[in-house]
């Protein structure tokens, strides 16, 4: 399926017009986190438009902040890339072209576009004035090329600390663009970086370092989320002042936002470290990891962020659509299974004691060639506890009293009787088989309106199933982020803070436990397959929580869905 949309558009002029003769893209995440599903959207269009003009994408490191990078993210970040189905050309860190930066920061002082600031973080903030208010000159701004290029080698050498003085580019502190109101390009952090260790204290910011990691590869496409369009005339500036070969082109696209998440590295890892969830893979996180041990496949994700379209919009898309691509995914792939998640026990008793048969059951109807299983039948089986009902409403044709069902792939069964304990509660149904009616046997003789699964008792496999709710209950979470590289980046903590709200929208329901039975054959599954038990929807083996005593089955997705494409 070839969807066309203004990127490729913008290449394929590109080429033509022989503007450019090559195309070279890549995915540059900061290691401050584990990838999420918006994160996929990047990877598949960078490594796609490649793909399409036989370019060349890099994977590339953005790891200029050194107090929130950490290698435990690189690695989990080239396995996710990996995962999802892509093989990257060139692997790049920008903490490798620290002294080229440097160089070139050194370049614009002694061209007079640069000069060191001692104003504070929050003067300089203030000076930057608003849309409406042009901004005001710090009045270090007329330092000379001289004391500019001693202080900022000073800066280097540790002199000063944290957030005592800033390198800005010199531009204009009138424009109607306050990204080029003299943005901040470099500051003191003195903190050991994942990569670098203690060789630096002083750190390149985003505006600053990423036109310059794109030119130094030759990118000659630099895709990147809407947030940054404010931002392409000072990436074209500092291209273009620090003297760069390269000239690569920055494009934006909006972001994928999908309901009932965040789209956040930085809001994802609050509900890692404050306890919500079970690490940055839980089952219930929008991360690429969270995704696959749930039982998302890399192809269900490529499809979904496919059918999302390139576009400079970015709305929220509705989770259900990813469902419908693991569905379409799963469902010639995926081996039925039978698996109970609240038991309740029946007896058969007109049959024999101490017997078990085995019959046959298909793996895929909608896929024969996946052939048959063997499964056992006899005396107990357990059935799930709400497909009994002793007082049923009209339309129930489960089991009640009186009542004949199918079991799959087995009998007809009729409910005699049924045992309550003190409490009140049903805990066992006494029931009698027809064997006439043994399935496969044509048998016409009268019709049953319910079809149950069940699971033989004394061959059943115990098994833990978890199901899933969204993790957050507000469905639209994650308002449009600001980048404003001065506050996002120097001034973290002020941006955190008006984060707070969306934990308040933590759902406490979010994860249901279960402890069931499954088929015999399901012994020694492996972690990561993945089933369809029958009427509940598919599952994936967990990676983490399933040993040789216990399988955990993660909820995926259930059976059916209202959601149309
Ligand atoms: P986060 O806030 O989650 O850390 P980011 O934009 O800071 O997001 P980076 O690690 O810098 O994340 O992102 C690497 C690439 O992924 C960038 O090109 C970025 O624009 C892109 N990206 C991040 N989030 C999304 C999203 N929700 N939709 C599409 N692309 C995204
Ligand atoms: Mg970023
Ligand atoms: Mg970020």
């Amino acid at each position: 399926m070839e969807h066309s949309n203004f990127i490729k558009n913008i290449i394929k002029e590109d080429l033509e017009s022989g503007k450019r003769n090559h195309v070279i893209t890549r995915f540059p995440p900061e290691p401050n986190g584990y990838l999420h599903i918006g994160h996929a959207k990047s990877i598949v269009i960078n490594f796609d438009l490649a793909d399409e003009f036989n370019g060349r994408t890099n994977l590339r490191f953005d790891d200029t902040n050194p107090l929130k990078e950490d290698s435990e993210y690189v690695e989990a970040i080239k396995e996710d890339v990996k995962w999802l189905g892509y093989d990257w050309d060139g692997l790049f860190f920008a903490s490798d072209y620290f002294e080229e930066m440097y160089n070139r920061a050194v370049l614009l002082i002694n061209k007079g576009k640069a000069y060191v600031d001692d104003l504070s973080p929050d003067e300089i903030r203030a000076y930057r004035g608003t849309l409406k208010e042009p901004g005001k000159d710090s009045p270090y701004r007329t330092r000379s090329v001289e004391e500019n290029l001693d202080l900022f080698e000073r800066m280097r050498n540790g002199e000063f600390g944290n957030g005592e003085k800033v390198l800005r580019a010199k531009i204009d502190m009138k424009s109607p663009n306050i990204n080029l109101r003299d943005p901040v390009i470099y500051r003191i952090s003195h903190a050991t970086h994942h990569n670098t260790g203690d060789k630096w204290c002083i750190y390149p910011m985003y505006a600053f370092a990423h036109p310059i990691e794109d030119a130094i590869e030759d990118v000659t496409h630099s895709i990147c989320t809407i947030e940054f369009e404010d931002q392409r005339p000072l990436y074209n500036w500092v291209v273009a002042e620090t003297e760069m070969t390269a000239s690569p082109q920055q494009i934006e696209f909006g972001r994928l936002n999908v309901t009932n998440a965040v789209m956040s590295k930085r809001k994802l890892k609050k509900l890692v470290d404050e306890g919500f969830v079970d690490g940055w893979d839980d089952p219930r996180m929008p991360t690429i990891s969270g995704l696959r041990r749930k039982g998302y496949t890399p192809e269900a994700i490529r499809a979904f962020v496919r059918e999302t379209g390139v576009t400079k919009g970015s709305g929220f898309v509705d989770s259900q659509m990813l469902d419908f691509f693991i569905r379409e995914d799963l469902k010639l792939k995926a081996p039925r299974t039978m698996g109970i998640l609240r038991p309740l026990k029946v007896v058969i008793t007109n049959y024999p004691e101490g017997q078990v048969e085995m019959l046959d059951a298909e793996i895929n109807p909608e896929n024969p060639e996946m052939g048959t299983r063997q499964i056992p039948f006899g005396r107990e089986i357990y059935i799930e506890q709400d497909d009994f009902m002793e007082d049923p409403p009209k339309k129930y044709f489960r089991l009640f009293p009186g009542n004949e069902v199918r079991l799959k792939h087995a009998y007809f069964i009729k409910c005699e009787d049924f045992i309550k304990d003190e409490n009140g509660n049903v805990v066992e149904i006494h029931c009698t088989y027809d064997p006439e009616t043994k399935s496969g046997t044509g048998f016409t003789g009268r019709k049953v309106k319910g079809t149950l699964h069940w699971v033989e008792a004394s061959q059943a496999v115990p098994a833990e199933f978890r199901l899933f709710e969204p993790l957050l209950l507000n469905e639209e979470p994650e308002e449009a982020e600001v980048k404003d590289v001065a506050d996002v980046e120097a001034n973290d903590d002020a941006a955190a803070e008006t984060e707070k709200s969306f934990l308040d929208y933590v759902n406490p329901n979010s994860l249901q436990v279960m402890n069931g039975f499954v088929e015999p054959n399901m012994k020694g599954v492996e972690p990561q397959e993945k089933f369809q038990f029958f009427r509940h929807g598919y599952f994936n083996v967990d990676p983490k929580l399933t040993t040789k005593d216990q399988v955990v089955f993660n909820e995926i997705v259930s059976l059916k869905s209202s959601f149309k494409l």
